[in-house]
């Protein structure tokens, strides 16, 4: 390659019809660095495509959510100056869309689900290599799994570096070039060759990683919102966008709920020092937010965000206050059935710790197998309906007044669980789901406002 690459990241309201993506295309012509395109599926298909894949559905269910995503996918191809070019293409993609939502073992098979799952994002970048070729590019529409290696945990596959950078060096790198490149984010394969995708949310990663891959100096991702802002500016309209963010605080944004970014984005940016922007692909003359090594500013306080749909499980052994080796225990059984855990406190007999457990996730998290083998060493209490809440900043630790600041804002509210010290750029407790959005409101005034 010559000259810096970038890798440019749309995502699901970005390209979900002509217009939008339209100015998807504009911004792709605009940058003669940005060769490699990767995008979400339409926004609302992925959604569909997870209840054909988890839901038991009558026939006439099936029937109604393949004509919503059909749609969807209409609505683009109708506006194309020249839809013969894919219209084949598209309609055998809806076809194998169908035969793997009417499968009889749909709902069993997580290796079917994915290969289900992944539709949206081959039917979109069909969609969008064309509206980009209608500007005058030379554009292909790439498949993804040629170079996107995962292990074979579907729902949530772990990507193998050492293979995604060389087969990216072999047969993605060549492509860019002579044409831009549009492929699909979220979508990858198994050793075997069998579909797999990397969890909700994961083309931004998928951006990350093949921006890794290919020595790209820089990575886009192009959203509904024109950066990354002190908090989701769904909750307050007094959150304001950051001009720039440092990795390590990025990263800790992204893992604690801010959606804006899959929680491993930063994990390629950081390892390769890839800097990574983050704008509005409908206002891209409004600028965004540059995530780098090295910030001018490092305040105590950066952002707030909250992580919905938390389960905390505790779990108490009398026996904890003698016995080696019970933490210890507790965590092998969270390992082997691969759970990741997000806060811990500890107590001299208890353990207490969460679980993420989005709806629209692909497998219930805190399922009965854990449970099950968990209750053989201890008793074990679930509980749901809570939110986490972070604020992210840096030297937490070290300023004085840093947490009585937060904790005085939120005096109000009960918290179920507090942990602070272990990381210098997060504080982060658990509160009820009905208080959370005030407290996220009440802190940001106190912090920010
Ligand atoms: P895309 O489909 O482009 O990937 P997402 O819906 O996944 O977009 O992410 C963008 C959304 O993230 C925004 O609309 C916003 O509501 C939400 N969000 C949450 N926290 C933040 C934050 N701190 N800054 C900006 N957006 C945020
Ligand atoms: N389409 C996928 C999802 O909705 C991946 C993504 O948009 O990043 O989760
Ligand atoms: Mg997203």
């Amino acid at each position: 390659m010559h000259g810096a690459l970038n890798v440019a990241k749309f995502g699901g309201t970005s390209v979900a019809n002509y217009a939008a993506i339209n100015n998807c295309a504009n911004i792709v012509i605009n940058n003669p660095n940005t060769r490699l395109v990767v995008v979400s599926a339409a926004a609302g298909v992925t959604n569909h495509l997870v209840l054909l894949a988890n839901t038991a559905l009558t026939s006439q269910q099936i029937a109604e959510l393949i004509e919503n995503i059909r749609k969807i996918q209409f609505a683009i191809l109708n506006e194309l100056k020249n839809p013969s070019e894919v219209e084949d293409k598209l309609f055998s993609l809806l076809d194998e869309l169908e035969s793997y939502a009417r499968h009889e073992e749909i709902n069993f098979r997580d290796d079917l689900k994915d290969a289900l799952v992944s539709m949206g994002e081959r039917m979109s970048s069909l969609l969008v290599s064309a509206i980009v070729r209608e500007h005058g590019a030379k554009v292909i529409n790439f498949d993804v799994r040629k170079v996107l290696r995962t292990d074979d945990r579907y729902t949530e596959a772990t990507p193998n570096l050492e293979m995604i950078a060389q087969l990216s060096q072999q047969l993605l790198l060549p492509e860019l070039e002579h044409a831009i490149v549009v492929t699909q984010g979220f979508v990858g394969a198994d050793d075997s060759g069998r579909t797999t995708t990397l969890g909700r949310g994961g083309s931004d990663f998928t951006a990350a990683l093949l921006a890794e891959a290919l020595g790209a100096q820089t990575c886009e991702i192009w959203t509904d919102v024109i950066g990354v802002y002190t908090t989701d500016p769904r909750i307050t309209d007094r959150a304001r966008p950051l001009p720039e963010l440092s990795f390590e605080e990025a990263a800790e944004m992204a893992t604690f709920g801010a959606k804006v970014l899959h929680p491993a984005t930063m994990e390629p940016a950081l390892r390769q020092n890839i800097k990574v922007f983050v704008g509005s692909s409908k206002e891209p003359s409004k600028g965004g937010t540059w995530i780098v090594r090295d910030c001018e500013h490092e305040p105590a306080f950066r952002a707030i965000t909250r992580r919905k749909d938390q389960v905390l499980v505790t779990v108490k052994t009398p026996k904890m206050m003698y016995a080696q080796g019970f933490v210890a225990q507790v965590f092998e059984i969270i390992a082997k059935h691969k759970l990741s855990v997000d806060l811990i406190t500890t107590s001299e007999i208890a353990v207490s710790f969460t679980l993420d457990n989005p709806p629209n996730s692909m497998s219930e998290k805190m399922n009965k197998e854990t449970l099950l083998e968990l209750s053989s060493i201890c008793d074990v209490k679930v509980e749901r309906d809570f939110d986490a809440v972070t604020v992210v900043g840096n030297n937490m630790h070290s300023v004085a007044g840093v947490s009585s600041q937060i904790f005085a804002a939120i005096a109000d509210f009960n918290l179920r669980m507090i942990c602070f010290g272990a990381n210098v750029h997060n504080l982060s407790f658990v509160v009820d789901k009905n208080d959370s959005e005030n407290v996220v409101k009440v802190l940001h005034a106190a912090l920010f406002e």
